[in-house]
């Protein structure tokens, strides 16, 4: 019969995968399996927190993937059987599949640093998955009183969007700046070195001096547990008491990666780079955020072109065909304020059993502010592009 294709998570990965496997091939059966009614996209995220932009804008529905031919399932998978090779939903109803992709972004980790649980995170958000908690952070920034101190912590690698924290410290940097002047943001970092931390210090030093103040890995900043009723962060080093606290905890690949057997030890899901095929399960392949992708950091742009890439070796492999191995691209922008952004881009294809970065390129740390506008609005097309390529 007609090859069934199963897609759970209809994020940057899953959304992209579905939708392109109906363009390869108008004939696959395509299903993508989702809770959520709303998507609501993480890049950005940071600038809705900041008072930059509002939620809406982040958000997306399922009608014009619906449109293209895929039969969207508003449910939650709950259970995967790799033998019997179907899915089980949140309502009991079941989905056979002849491929199965998987694609459900992170969960927390709200076991790996004590005191954070998830009544925890409903003080203290991470807003590492964007919307409500996205909001609740927004709203304690503006609550918070002039002098106060928003404290940022940050786990190890690996992470969603690795740059992200400090683009965060640096747009609410914006906002104190401009509203609360005699306010700070203290990161506490389990990490030494980050993703464009030149491009980042040189910004701060020029937009924010005296305004952010990072403690790294070895100078005590790893957090080891926190106190949600009094806002206490406690570190290698000391205690310190936050007006307003986003903990971002330790990630793991989403909750149905290990229930399908697709997650090994370290929570994350090992995976062929040439098929995206689990190495742990048979005919599942998975993408985005969830897998280990070697040099190919946790991002938006990487769970796109992943999700493209796969539905082409699906295609292939329906075919008979062998997978052509993939070449993709990302770029990141950091913003740090309004106009004023940088990137970081390459290109990734598998080496030695993982992606490598084959080609890459970053912003100069000694650029003109020209150049950091114009950087700016190409991070404004980039997500304009993306979003309208996987729900417009
Ligand atoms: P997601 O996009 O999270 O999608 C996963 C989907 O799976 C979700 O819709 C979820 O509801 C669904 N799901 C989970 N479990 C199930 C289940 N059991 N059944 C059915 N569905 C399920 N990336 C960039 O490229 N550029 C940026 O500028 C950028 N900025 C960021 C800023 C912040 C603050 C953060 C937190 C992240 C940022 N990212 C950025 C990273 C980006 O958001 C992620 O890398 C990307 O969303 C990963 O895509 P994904 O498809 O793996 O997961």
């Amino acid at each position: 019969g007609v090859p069934r294709i199963v897609v759970i998570g209809g994020g940057f990965g899953g959304a992209s995968c579905a939708r392109a496997l109906r363009q390869l091939d108008p004939k696959l059966r395509v299903t993508l399996v989702e809770p959520n009614q709303v998507f609501t996209a993480c890049p950005f995220s940071n600038e809705v927190i900041a008072g930059l932009r509002e939620l809406p804008m982040q958000q997306f529905t399922y009608d014009r993937i619906a449109a293209a031919g895929v039969t969207v399932v508003p449910q939650a998978a709950t259970k995967v059987d790799p033998q019997a090779r179907s899915v089980t939903l949140a309502d009991g109803t079941s989905l056979a599949y002849d491929r199965l992709v998987l694609a459900p972004g992170i969960d927390l980790r709200f076991d790996a640093l004590p005191g954070y649980g998830e009544a925890a995170a409903a003080k203290m958000p991470h807003a590492w998955k964007a919307g409500e908690q996205t909001i609740l952070l927004r709203k304690q920034i503006e609550a918070m009183a002039d002098g106060g101190t928003v404290v940022l912590a940050v786990p190890a690698a690996p992470l969603r969007c690795p740059p992200a924290p400090y683009e965060r410290a640096s747009l609410i940097a914006h906002y104190l700046k401009n509203r609360k002047p005699r306010s700070k943001v203290l990161i506490l970092d389990a990490k030494d070195g980050f993703s464009q931390q030149k491009l980042f210090e040189a910004a701060w030093k020029e937009l924010y001096p005296g305004m952010i103040e990072r403690i790294a890995l070895s100078q005590g900043g790893r957090v080891t547990s926190v106190d949600a009723a009094t806002n206490t962060i406690v570190t290698d080093f000391g205690n310190y008491t936050a007006d307003v606290a986003s903990v971002i905890p330790p990630q793991k690949a989403g909750r149905i990666a290990e229930i399908a057997g697709a997650a090994d030890n370290t929570g994350w899901c090992p995976i062929d780079p040439v098929s995206f095929g689990s190495k742990l399960v048979p005919n599942i392949h998975v993408i985005g955020d969830a897998c280990i992708a070697g040099q190919l950091p946790k991002s938006a742009s990487a769970a796109h072109a992943q999700g493209k890439a796969c539905a082409a070796v699906i295609v292939n492999m329906m075919s008979g065909k062998p997978p052509e191995p993939p070449r993709l691209t990302g770029a990141c922008y950091n913003t740090v304020e309004p106009g004023y952004a940088f990137s970081l881009s390459g290109v990734y294809q598998p080496k030695d059993g993982q992606f490598a970065e084959v080609e890459g390129a970053t912003s100069p740390v000694n650029a003109p502010r020209e150049e950091r506008r114009r950087e700016a609005e190409r991070a404004d097309n980039w997500f304009k592009t993306i979003t309208v390529d996987i729900f417009g």
